[in-house]
């Protein structure tokens, strides 16, 4: 590109409404900080002009200008037009070719950029202003007729694609475009794109441009304005486009946003051997290892390096050096077929470098950075906050903060509570000894392991089924969304570590192999053929089994079981130790045994919140004796059953209430609705009858005596423990002589006795008394004192309306919100499946309230709650123990709440002292 010639003019009048912001060339109007107005690829590139950073000038029309477009039946401001030609006479003069002009014409593209990066989700429209005149301009500029041609063959498949919507129809047709282009290379005897002559690209532009003619019915525009309005035009049309709307419902980005259009000098990585494009990251986006890693290619342009026509080289020695080691390359070969950016341009790889560093110390935080080398001059492109896995995530933050980079205080905020799973959702167990089927890149880690499907629509299909898949695609585009939400873990044939497939993976967490040759994916059969290293072929089907290892890009036959995860290193550690600095809330787990108690608390839990004890009653054969129990004619009959249960509590309790010495347990009391512990199927009562000797007849009798209307809301917790008050007696005997069994041992322990289901503060009065009759009954019979407090879970809306009351007698409170979601808006968890998901679409429930707490509803229960329950009892510790307790957003509203702690089950422990650490810190 040539240097600036004339100083610019200024775009704009002073009255009118500024729709146009430029940038490069001196101009920067717009700054990081106004993404909302530019989104945050044209916000960005302002602010790498800023920093004096190379950037081809162009300008952003802002997103306003897409509000008004659908605000007034896609029409823009009258203003625009005139802003537009205004913009575009300046970057004429900075580069000193006019847009058009045959004999020197002014190349552009044209790129979306929404306020959120939305990767693949609007297309950018790359060369726009050629025709067959001005080709001809763009072979006297560069002397290159092949060049030209290639620019100009890009440009009209990509304008035919995005602006004149000639796509592939259905999911197994090619692309048209690229079906002309393969059977090009056929009929010269060549395999690459860059084979081609010109005057092949010249025919194709032709036979292009004719497909748009038949299958779309219109006549390629060869007016550079008509283009660049079409192309206008598209951007904003693809905000509302299928794809775009998915994209936005995923990850809850408002469609009042809208989209800006950058308009752009082009630049060009495919002039030749020493021109280049490419895309880096300051950091490993996979592990957070600090050190430049990307991927280029030369003598390309655009979008060839994530589109994965051809395998990407790597920019670092470092990284083809183990690149090349993974695929079995020596050293030698690598050097001279597969040479990094470092040693074939280093005096580019240098300045790349530096502004890497510079861009990671302006933003604080890792880029991901795209640039083209024109005749080994290096332009940037784009940069951005790195897209990174839950591994880098933790890994960068606590590099960033221990170098002083970010305060501690960022750090947290850095890392969605989520991505924490990745720590702990491990790797395959022992070394895969399935057999190896291939190898490809290991492009996000974590192991999957699930049948093979070969659609997102499969994939879809059978996870709603219940059924565990790996996504296999030729490879993926915006379009496979859903279903790669679906999946375990993507495998894809081709595409390198920046492919749609691997962004995606690393964005959701899920293992990804990428680029993997050796596979030819058969989509109309649904089976794929893979070439082994020894050469065998092995065909494997939709439906077989597949493993794959996202950090080596290991690709196994069948399933390999999943094993322990790198939560164990010092980087974690210290990282969680930050957040327990900042929290206040407190963090349990709900756990049943000793091993989950223990799990738990190598996760960092605090106590256990929920600790069920009909767990216990479903163990090997006691349900029996639990069946016999509730079966029973007569008082005597129970209790010759609870007796018989008895010691096998009292093991458990001691399991559990060791392995967590010197922290709470929150015990709660039986509470299932009877239905579930009775004999079904006839074959069930016979047996049974069988065991105890009786009759089938008299235990289905007895059976259908008991059948309930309505369970949930039936015989059931306390109503149990009053109507049976036997049965929670057994229970608070086995809790207390295990806390003396263990205090003899000088084991502290700190039961807390929970009874559930209680609606009205007389129940939990008469429990109360009774669970402390006995208690002290068996201290005094053990000789032993020992303390432990009783409350209640507060699951009934009653009880959190009456919450003063029960408070008096209640010495803690733990809100069950399953139950009580399920009650407060009379919704069946087990049923609403049905009707739920259209409730949350159409947004009458804004989350599923199973899974997000429901504030308004269900959260002012709770409040009303703990106000009045302190109101009674000044001490009153509460916490929750329901699904909510390990979700980031409720464990927020709990905190706000002012509630002592959460309990959720033992892996979403570090996810909640995260998110209670960010809602201390008020992020
Ligand atoms: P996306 O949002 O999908 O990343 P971009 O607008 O960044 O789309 O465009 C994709 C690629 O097209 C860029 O990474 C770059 O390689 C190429 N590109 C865009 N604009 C230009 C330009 N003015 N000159 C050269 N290449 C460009
Ligand atoms: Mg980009
Ligand atoms: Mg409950």
């Amino acid at each position: 590109m040539a240097r600036p010639q004339r100083k610019a003019e200024r775009p704009t009048s002073r009255r009118a409404v500024r729709y146009i912001y430029a940038f490069g060339g001196g101009r920067k109007d717009g700054r990081a900080d106004m993404k909302d107005l530019l989104g945050g690829k044209g916000a960005n590139l302002a602010e790498m002009s800023r920093l004096g950073l190379p950037v081809p000038p162009g300008f952003t029309i802002s997103t306003e200008v897409c509000t008004y477009y659908y605000a007034h039946e896609r029409t823009y401001p009258p203003a625009l037009r005139q802003q537009v030609g205004q913009a575009l006479a300046r970057v004429e003069q900075v580069v000193g070719r006019r847009f058009g002009d045959p004999a020197n014409p002014l190349l552009v593209s044209v790129r979306s950029g929404a306020r959120a990066s939305m990767p693949g989700m609007m297309d950018t429209i790359l060369n726009l202003g050629l025709n067959d005149r001005t080709v001809d301009g763009l072979i006297a500029q560069s002397a290159n007729p092949r060049f030209a041609y290639d620019s100009y063959r890009r440009f009209v498949q990509m304008y035919g694609d995005v602006v004149l919507g000639l796509k592939p129809e259905g999911k197994h047709e090619e692309d048209p475009f690229e079906v002309a282009l393969e059977e090009k290379k056929r009929s010269r005897g060549v395999t690459q794109d860059t084979q081609l002559d010109a005057v092949a690209l010249r025919e194709l532009v032709d036979e292009f441009k004719a497909l748009v003619k038949m299958r779309r019915g219109v006549v390629f525009p060869e007016d550079p304005e008509e283009q660049l309005w079409g192309a206008i035009g598209a951007v904003f049309g693809s905000w509302m486009n299928a794809r775009a709307i998915t994209y936005r419902s995923i990850y809850r980005i408002p469609e009042s946003w809208g989209t800006a259009v950058n308009v752009q000098a082009m630049v060009f990585g495919n002039l030749g051997d020493d021109c280049a494009t490419g895309v880096a990251f300051t950091r490993d986006v996979a592990t957070g290892e600090p050190g430049l890693t990307g991927e280029y290619l030369p003598n390309a342009q655009g979008e060839d390096v994530v589109a994965g026509i051809r395998t990407p080289l790597q920019i670092t020695r470092a990284g083809a050096r183990a690149w090349a080691e993974r695929q079995g390359m020596p050293e030698e070969e690598r050097r001279t077929t597969r040479p990094s950016l470092e040693e074939r341009m280093s005096s580019v790889y240098r300045e790349l470098l530096r502004h890497a560093g510079q861009l990671e110390r302006h933003y604080r935080d890792v880029q991901d950075i795209e640039f083209t080398i024109e005749r080994d001059r290096l332009w940037m492109l784009q940069t951005r906050v790195a897209k990174r896995t839950g591994i880098a995530a933790v890994r960068i933050a606590h590099d960033l903060a221990r170098t002083k980079l970010v305060d501690r205080k960022t750090a947290l905020l850095r890392v969605e509570p989520e991505q924490l799973q990745q720590w702990l959702h491990p790797g395959f167990a022992a070394k895969a000894t399935h057999p190896l089927l291939a190898r490809g890149l290991g492009a996000s880690p974590g192991a999957a392991a699930g049948e093979v499907v070969f659609s997102a629509e499969a994939a879809i299909e059978a996870a709603a089924a219940g059924r565990r898949v790996v996504l296999v695609r030729v490879e993926t585009s915006p379009e496979d969304i859903g279903g790669m939400k679906a999946a375990e873990g993507f495998l894809t044939a081709r595409g390198g570590m920046t492919s749609h497939a691997a962004i995606v993976a690393r964005q959701m967490g899920k293992p990804c192999v990428a680029g993997c040759a050796a596979l030819e994916i058969d989509y109309p059969s649904q089976q794929m053929t893979v070439t082994r290293a020894d050469g065998q072929r092995v065909v494997i089907g939709a439906g077989m089994a597949l493993s794959i290892d996202g950090g080596s890009g290991a690709v196994y036959q069948g399933e390999v079981p999943l094993g322990p995860a790198p939560a164990g290193r010092p980087e974690f550690t210290r990282f969680m130790s930050w957040a327990d600095e900042a929290r206040r809330l407190r963090v349990r787990a709900n756990a049943d045994r000793p091993e989950e108690a223990r799990l738990a608390r190598s996760l960092g839990a605090e106590g256990i919140g929920l600790c069920r004890t009909e767990h216990m009653f479903f163990e090997g054969d006691r349900i029996d004796t639990v069946r016999e129990m509730l079966l029973a004619d007569d008082l005597e009959g129970r209790e010759r059953a609870l007796a018989r249960l008895l010691p096998m509590q009292r093991s458990d309790f001691i399991g559990i209430l060791r392995e967590m010495r010197g922290l709470p347990v929150t015990i709660r009391l039986l509470d299932p609705p009877l239905h579930e512990f009775l004999p079904h199927g006839n074959q069930e009562i016979a047996a049974l009858a069988a065991k105890l000797g009786t009759s089938a007849a008299r235990l289905r009798a007895k059976r259908d005596a008991l059948h309930e209307a309505n369970p949930m809301l039936g015989h059931r917790g306390c109503r149990l423990g009053i109507t049976y008050p036997e049965i929670y007696r057994m229970q608070v005997r086995a809790i207390i002589e295990a806390a003396c069994t263990l205090a003899r041992e000088r084991v502290k322990v700190l039961p807390e006795i929970m009874i559930p289901l209680v609606g009205a503060a007389a129940e939990l009065r008469i429990l109360r008394e009774d669970t402390e009759r006995v208690a002290r009954a068996v201290m005094e019979a053990a000789g032993t004192k020992i303390s432990f407090t009783v409350g209640t879970m507060i699951e009934v809306p009653r009880a959190a309306v009456t919450a003063g009351e029960v408070a008096a007698v209640a010495q803690f409170f733990s809100f069950g919100t399953n139950d009580l979601t399920q009650m407060a808006l009379g919704l069946s968890r087990d049923d609403a499946g049905r009707f739920l998901p259209e409730y949350v679409r159409r947004g009458i429930y804004a989350e599923d309230p199973f899974v997000v707490l429901d504030r308004s509803g269900v959260g002012e229960l709770m409040r009303q709650a703990v106000s009045s329950g302190r109101r009674a009892r000044r001490d009153l510790k509460i916490g929750i123990c329901g699904e909510h307790g390990g979700e980031p957003q409720s464990v927020r509203f709990c905190h706000e709440l002012g509630l002592d702690y959460v309990s959720c089950s033992p892996y979403r422990v570090p996810v909640a002292r995260l998110a209670a650490a960010q809602a201390a810190l008020g992020g």
